[in-house]
């Protein structure tokens, strides 16, 4: 943690700095310590130099003065004796003399007595008695000096006792000469060292002080304050003094000889001509007693103020932590207060930028609202509507204001119900309606209104409750829808049922005479003679003639049964709870009815029927055996001469076994490859120029000649040939357009059996590589019966395909279940509208609006839109007006051979000066995509 450390460092640092002036006080107290004993030695020193100036002066004033006096007796002896022999005895010895001595004495109180001693050493006169005593001093130090040795100076003797009074004495002594310069004696003066008591006392002496006089040999004369025991004759030892003296005087530090009183200060001065010093000395104790109190104090003042030093490291310390402790919670509140400022700052960002986008959403959302197509309604938790736009009112019909108070739904509703809204609806859906308001999933359903108009109302559950409504106009696509449901189960001639249509009643009425136990009958009819009436008349009047036998049989049957036609002249009757015996009794009446003539366009025709029946149970259990068998009974009453009924009987299996032997003949055809293929053109709807060939299946059997696909591609369905018999069309195709000379496309027809081919992407990818076809090129036409069988595999086949940009076309659109959203969930590229459109176009005004549909919706999925079985020019034109994309039919092109395609296309070719560049290009089709 940096902050600990950083604040150990700095604890260390006040440590370190308390410590620090800790030592500089001391240090600072020892420099003044040292300072003032230098100050009070140095004062000391002044001090004794000065004193001991002045008692050598006094020392040598008192000397002197004795001297003096012996200096004038010396003259007179010099004077007055001639020589030795003479001696001193006659003139000093007198009386007289002794009073001169007295006199000259007198004013020097130092001075005790003054002696003269003769030649021989006796005293010969003294100022102290009269007459004198006459005692022999020769053997005194000063006596013998003088003796022995011609000194003219003052000899200056060693301290005695005073025999006389006790006082401690010293002998000033001088040589008496003769005028002859022999010795005669020696003069003395006794000088009283007590004299020098009050002089020193004069002195004012500090404690520790002591003043000595001494001999230049170091004997003491003299010493102030005196030795405890009166001890006289004591001799200075400290070497320092006889260098100090023998250097003239000065100072130095002596160790204290002449007593233990320690160490001291020594100043010595000479007292000159007597070879004499004064030593004024103080003790170092005494020096220093002033200095170690202030040392005292000093140190004192050293531990007071480090001690303080401390305290206050200490106070600081505490305070600087208390402080760090505070500083730490300030930073780290205002740490926290800036985040929290921060958040805050962009919490307001947010909700400014949130505001901002609200507001735009709400803009966008309420454009969107009022320009929508759709009517939109958000009815709240409370069952109010908080959300409705005018699209809504205007669906519903309702005034706007109601949706301008936050109106209840529920009141929306009983208003609508008032209004009738909900009258033209089954008991069951109105009660769906009424529930309304509570559901859990979302709910679609499609209502038509009063007014006709189809709504599809899709309600959303909102999580908080309540529920958002759309309403979508669907009007134009229920119709449309209705319209193709219709023409997916009816025939668009005659109205009746188609052969979906029919396979879907029958099958429903079988489910009921199962349950029911019921029989019933079912008739398969092919009129006799249509085709010679087609050929002759037209197809304008074969139409009207079927519509005309349509109506015919419709006439003879009750309205429970089921008349249906089942494509060019096939028709097929479902009798509903008849047996055998009615069943032939209706068949009869039908060949009367169709059997008569018809008037139709002024022409007078005739045309027959022959009729099979089947019976449930007994002939079959579904409608594809019923079918067939009534097939099987239908084939036998035309071999049986036409015009006639017949019952399917077991032995009718004939024209099963001839089925038989079509798929025998089929699945030879099929391994020995006895196929060719067929190019039709399929053309640009506006320049009809060949945007691509079909390729279809042509079989010309040597004994059969040619069977047409529409029987043989069923039966190759039935059996799963066609899975083999594809695979060869498609290869075959491929290889044939890549040899084409203009990139047109080639449209394969697809079986949805051959999705039953496991491989059937990966054979088509390969047959790609192996013809070099760009895929593309290649389109594959599925018809819409496929469709009934979506499942994944079939969706997923067909984008995989399309990944592989093959492009894929929905074939003979709005023959079977044409339900639009249904068909969203494929992915086509293209709807082929199957041919029977084409033909009522241009007098059915229905078909014609179907078409229309067909058109928008196809447009509306993204889907191209191709118009076949286009025979007339009025088509063309009426797929141009309706923007179809692409035309086929005889028109433009009948189903030719490969050769002929491929010649035509090379004279295109070369007409465009394409061809130049596809030789160049060596007929490489890879360089056309
Ligand atoms: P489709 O796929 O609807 O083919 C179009 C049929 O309409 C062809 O009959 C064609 O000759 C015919 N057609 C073209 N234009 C006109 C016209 O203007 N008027 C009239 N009345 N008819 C026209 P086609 O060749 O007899 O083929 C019959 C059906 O056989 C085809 O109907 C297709 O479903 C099936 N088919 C043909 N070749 C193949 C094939 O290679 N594979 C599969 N799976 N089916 C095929
Ligand atoms: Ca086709
Ligand atoms: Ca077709």
């Amino acid at each position: 943690m940096p902050n600990a450390q950083a604040d150990r460092r700095r604890r260390r640092r006040i440590r370190r700095g308390a410590f620090g002036i800790i030592m500089l006080i001391s240090v600072a107290a020892l420099g003044a310590a040292w300072s003032l004993r230098q100050a009070a030695i140095v004062e000391t020193e002044g001090d004794l130099r000065r004193l001991s100036v002045m008692l050598a002066e006094q020392a040598a004033r008192a000397f002197q003065a004795a001297d003096l006096m012996l200096q004038a007796v010396v003259e007179q002896v010099e004077m007055t004796v001639a020589s030795a022999e003479e001696g001193l005895v006659p003139d000093f010895s007198t009386e007289v003399a002794h009073m001169a001595l007295i006199r000259r004495i007198a004013n020097l109180p130092q001075v005790e007595a003054m002696t003269i001693l003769d030649a021989a050493g006796v005293s010969i006169n003294a100022t102290r008695v009269w007459p004198p005593r006459r005692t022999a001093l020769g053997d005194r130090m000063y006596f013998r000096h003088f003796l022995n040795t011609d000194d003219r100076r003052a000899f200056v003797s060693e301290a005695v006792i005073n025999r006389v009074n006790g006082d401690q004495t010293v002998y000033l002594a001088r040589r008496l000469t003769a005028a002859d310069g022999s010795f005669v004696g020696v003069v003395n003066a006794a000088i009283n060292l007590a004299y020098f008591d009050e002089v020193f006392a004069a002195a004012g002496f500090l404690e520790g002080t002591g003043v000595t006089m001494a001999r230049a040999d170091g004997a003491v004369l003299k010493r102030f304050p005196p030795p405890p025991d009166g001890t006289v004759g004591e001799v200075l030892t400290a070497p320092g003094w006889y260098a100090t003296s023998a250097a003239g005087g000065g100072g130095y530090l002596s160790p204290g000889t002449l007593d233990d009183h320690g160490e001291r200060f020594v100043y010595v001065r000479p007292v000159p001509g007597y070879g004499m010093f004064v030593n004024a000395t103080r003790l170092e104790t005494a020096v220093l007693w002033r200095w170690q109190r202030q040392v005292m104090a000093l140190a004192a003042a050293v531990v007071v103020a480090s001690l303080l030093t401390a305290y206050l490291a200490i106070v600081l310390n505490r305070q600087f932590t208390a402080i760090t402790r505070a500083h730490r919670r300030a930073v780290a509140h205002s740490i926290a207060l800036r985040a929290s400022e921060t958040r805050l700052r962009e919490k307001s960002t947010a909700l400014e930028a949130s505001e901002t986008r609200l507001t735009e959403t709400t803009q966008i959302l309420r454009t969107t609202l009022e320009h929508m197509n759709q009517g939109i309604l958000m009815v709240d938790g409370q069952g109010r509507v908080a959300v409705a736009n005018r699209r809504a009112s205007h669906l519903l019909d309702l005034p706007p204001e109601m949706f301008d108070g936050r109106m209840r739904f529920a009141e929306i509703a009983a208003f609508q119900r008032t209004n009738g809204e909900f009258d033209n609806l089954s008991p069951a859906q109105r009660e769906t309606i009424g529930r309304g308001e509570t559901f859990i999933d979302p709910v679609t359903y499609e209502r038509r209104r009063p007014n006709g108009t189809t709504l599809e109302i899709r309600s959303v559950p909102l999580p908080g409750g309540g529920m958002v409504r759309t309403y979508t106009d669907i009007t134009a696509r229920a119709e449309a829808e209705g319209m193709l449901a219709l023409a997916a189960s009816h025939d668009q001639l005659t109205g009746l049922a188609n052969r979906n249509g029919f396979g879907q009643r029958l099958d429903k009425a079988l489910l009921t005479a199962q349950r029911g136990g019921e029989t019933l009958s079912v008739l398969c009819l092919d009129l006799d003679g249509f085709k010679a009436v087609n050929d002759t008349h037209g197809h304008e009047v074969g139409d009207l003639l079927l519509q005309r036998v349509a109506a015919c049989m419709r006439e003879v049957l009750r309205d429970v049964d089921l008349l249906a036609r089942m494509g060019g002249d096939e028709f097929s009757i479902v009798l509903g709870r008849t047996d055998m015996e009615r069943a032939a009794r209706v068949a009869q009446r039908l060949l009367d009815a169709v059997r008569q003539p018809h008037t139709i366009a002024g022409h007078r025709v005739m045309v027959g029927v022959s009729i099979g029946i089947a019976a449930y149970p007994l002939d079959g259990g579904t409608v594809e055996q019923l079918l067939r068998n009534g097939d099987a009974a239908l084939y036998q009453a035309k071999a049986g001469g036409r015009n006639r009924w017949c019952a399917y009987t077991s032995d009718i299996g004939d024209r099963e076994r001839q089925r038989m032997a079509l798929e025998t003949d089929l699945r030879e055809a099929v391994a020995k490859r006895r196929f060719t293929l067929a190019y039709q053109p399929i053309c640009d709807v506006n320049t009809t120029e060949p945007v691509a060939f079909e390729a279809l299946l042509r079989w010309d059997h040597p004994l059969r000649g040619a069977v047409s696909p529409g029987e043989f591609i069923p039966l190759a369905e039935q059996t799963g040939l066609i899975v083999d018999l594809g695979r060869w069309a498609l290869e075959a195709a491929c290889a044939e357009a890549a040899a084409w000379a203009l990139p047109v496309r080639v449209a394969v027809n697809l079986s949805p059996a051959q999705f039953r081919d496991p491989d059937l992407l990966g054979f088509v990818r390969d047959v790609l590589l192996r013809t070099g076809l760009a895929a593309s090129r290649l389109e594959l036409e599925l018809t819409e019966g496929l469709l009934l069988e979506q499942n994944d595999h079939v969706v997923g086949v067909m984008q995989a395909l399309r990944a592989l940009g093959v492009r894929m076309v929905l074939d003979d659109f709005g023959t079977a279940n044409s339900n639009l959203s249904y068909l969203r969930g494929f992915p086509f590229d293209a709807v082929k509208i199957d041919r029977s459109f084409l033909r009522a176009l241009s007098s059915d005004r229905q078909a014609r609006a179907l078409v229309e549909a067909m058109l928008a919706m196809s447009r509306a999925l993204g889907l191209d839109v191709v118009g076949e079985g286009v025979e007339t020019q009025e088509q063309l034109t009426m797929l141009r007006h309706l923007r179809c994309d692409r035309v086929q039919g005889y028109l433009l092109g009948r189903p030719e051979t490969g050769e002929v395609a491929r010649e035509g296309l090379w004279q295109r070719a070369s007409r465009r000066g394409d061809v130049a560049r596809l030789s160049a290009s060596g007929q490489n089709n890879n360089a056309l995509r």
